[in-house]
């Protein structure tokens, strides 16, 4: 089958609820995509930040050879040695909480937000997110998400829900009563433009959630395993969260997603309160874990904080030999860069010369490479930027 075929195949027989890039992608290998036309892509957006380790990491396509001739699933009824390591793993690198694993990261949030219902008391229903934030796209998920127009046509949402100005102190004090259960929030907020929280933010919603006897809900599922520069991008402020949300690049590629709790909070999930039927299977648990050796072995957060200031460096410079770049922003690997005009053309003219970026919020270029990019690959993305933004002068 040839390109135009897979498109026709798609449009005939898989429901057109995203905005697909013409390209079919057959194989990716590190920072590099190739499509069926034999096109070399740059990644600097892999996998909307689930290739987070590089695309098909020779570690976990290893640990997942492995584990699939040993065993692919089993049910929560049974123990395994990789749900049980992988939990292990990520408690010794977040606060030291407890772990319930599930499949994407809109079901960490739910995972997340029913914990807040049941271990607060019965007349706590509220939650607390922030506007331009983004949660997932499940019924709960959605409602968190603070943007109208993911809203639009799913009326009524869930009930309990106050959207406040993300950074505003004023604001989240006054919507905070004692019916609150929850503050959920990201610590960089992603597709809502990579705006990051304030420290005397993140301090009040502590300090808030502490008075009220609310959970402080950290969404990490963008920002989590080492993209900022640190394991959780919580440990760049001087709180410890309750709960934390993780996914996308937990995998190494394969789906999987998490909710990690303190441990006399995660008490509250007694057997039967929630569940997963998929939820840390040994496939994706046994990525998860070679994933995580896979960033402490090769010094993947040490790289991400290196390549993020070389990347905030380079883009400077762009900066300030385009006028249509307004500012940057974001912590390590998680790089915003705020433009003038909207930026979806620049988007598709760097995908011709072989650069894939995003833009979000209409404006806002995304440079979210892996953690394994190297200088050499940044100095060839800038070019192409570079060369974009000069055709469009
Ligand atoms: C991607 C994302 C989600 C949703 O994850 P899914 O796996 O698509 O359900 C939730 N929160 C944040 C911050 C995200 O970036």
């Amino acid at each position: 089958m040839n390109t135009q075929e897979v498109i026709a195949q798609f449009n005939q027989y898989v429901i057109g609820n995203y905005g697909r890039l013409p390209r079919v992608i057959t194989r990716g290998e590190g920072n590099y995509l190739y499509d069926l036309d034999g096109n070399k892509i740059l990644d600097f957006f892999p996998g909307w930040a689930v290739s987070g380790i590089g695309h098909c990491h020779p570690k976990v396509v290893e640990a997942i050879r492995k584990q699939a001739g040993e065993l692919l699933h089993i049910d929560n009824t049974f123990y395994t040695l990789q749900q049980g390591k992988l939990a292990q793993l990520l408690s010794e690198r977040a606060f030291g909480g407890k772990c319930f694993f599930c499949n994407s990261g809109a079901e960490a949030n739910e995972a997340a937000m029913k914990l807040a219902r049941r271990h607060t008391p019965k007349e706590k229903y509220k939650y607390i997110t922030a506007q331009h934030s983004f949660h997932g796209r499940t019924f709960g998920a959605v409602t968190a998400t603070g943007q109208p127009k993911y809203h639009e046509g799913f009326m009524p949402l869930m009930a309990g829900f106050e959207y406040v100005p993300f950074n505003d102190i004023d604001a989240l004090t006054k919507v905070f009563t004692d019916e609150v259960c929850g503050v959920l929030i990201e610590p960089i907020q992603g597709e809502g433009g990579v705006n990051e929280a304030t420290p005397e933010y993140m301090q009040t919603i502590r300090d808030l959630c502490d008075e009220h006897g609310a959970m402080m809900i950290l969404d990490e599922v963008q920002t989590g395993m080492g993209r900022t520069g640190r394991w959780f991008g919580y440990q760049h402020y001087d709180i410890v969260p309750d709960i934390i949300t993780m996914a996308k690049t937990l995998g190494g590629g394969v789906a999987i997603g998490a909710m990690m709790a303190r441990p006399e909070i995660a008490a509250t999930l007694t057997p039967g309160t929630h569940a997963s039927t998929f939820g840390g299977n040994p496939l994706a648990c046994a990525a998860g874990i070679a994933t995580i050796e896979a960033i402490e072995q090769e010094k993947l957060i040490d790289n991400a904080n290196r390549m993020g200031q070389y990347a905030v460096e380079k883009l400077t410079q762009l900066k300030q030999k385009f006028s249509v770049i307004h500012g940057l922003r974001g912590k390590g690997l998680m790089i915003g860069i705020e433009l003038t005009s909207p930026g979806a053309d620049i988007v598709s003219k760097c995908l011709e010369k072989g650069l894939r970026i995003n833009c979000t919020q209409g404006n806002i270029l995304r440079f979210m490479p892996s953690m394994t990019i190297t200088k050499e690959q940044i100095d060839q993305a800038i070019g192409i930027l570079r060369d974009v933004l000069e055709s469009e002068a």
